[in-house]
């Protein structure tokens, strides 16, 4: 199931939901049922790159940053 980014206009509370697209999102704080879905921050492609700078910072660690 994907990650959603939400933001509540009732009581500006922002949280994240683990939701299929038939879900009907609900604010956690005061139970607003029209919030906004937000643009995740985590986008994939964003995140393999955040995996591959730590995979390379392991490497130079360990001594064999050329394999990279
Ligand atoms: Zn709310």
């Amino acid at each position: 199931m994907p990650l959603y980014d939400f933001h509540c206009p009732e009581c500006s509370a922002d949280f994240e939901l683990l939701m299929r697209a038939s879900d009907q999102p609900v604010c956690p704080k005061c139970g607003n049922h029209s919030v906004n879905r937000l643009i995740s921050r985590v986008s994939p492609p964003g995140k393999s790159k955040a995996i591959i700078a730590s995979a390379r910072a392991q490497a130079r660690k360990e001594g064999h940053f050329s394999n990279f």
